[in-house]
């Protein structure tokens, strides 16, 4: 009888939990590319568990950090408690609807006049910065006005 060695063993056991760390990271990735709702980490988590019924929220904490240090995904801040996040990598600014809480996407320059002028007036170094924009949106606008 053929026995595998215990070197080989562990061997496959590293590839298998390194395929499977992928596999999840890979599934967590595609989740979010395949929305454009600026999803919260919970929500994430809710989908990803469709595919993955045993992944838990910490794992997908784990995946998403990592995912936002390769520069494959965004975290939005904006100085709440709870982050968003975004596939989209280019920086771009957004806009939140008052009304229906969408979070959208603005195809508009990004400011970087702002940038230097805070590096002016601060003496900071500035990397980047990010910018969102409240209102109500059209489609809201919309609805509003059909009432
Ligand atoms: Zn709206
Ligand atoms: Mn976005």
């Amino acid at each position: 009888m053929v026995t595998t060695p215990n070197k080989e063993k562990l061997r496959i056991k590293m590839k298998n939990k390194r395929t499977r760390l992928t596999r999840q990271r890979k599934i967590i990735l595609e989740t979010l590319q395949q929305t454009g709702s600026h999803p919260t980490a919970d929500w994430i988590y809710q989908k990803v568990r469709e595919q993955l019924p045993h992944i838990s929220l910490g794992t997908v904490y784990r995946n998403l950090n990592i995912l936002k240090k390769e520069g494959k995904i965004l975290e939005l801040k904006y100085g709440k408690d709870v982050s968003r996040f975004d596939a989209l990598t280019k920086d771009h600014y957004h806009f939140t609807c008052e009304k229906c809480h969408r979070i959208y996407d603005l195809d508009v320059a990004l400011n970087k006049d702002l940038e230097q002028m805070v590096a002016q007036k601060t003496g900071f170094k500035i990397t980047s910065h990010q910018a969102e924009f409240y209102g109500i949106c059209s489609d809201c606008q919309k609805s509003d006005s059909s009432n």
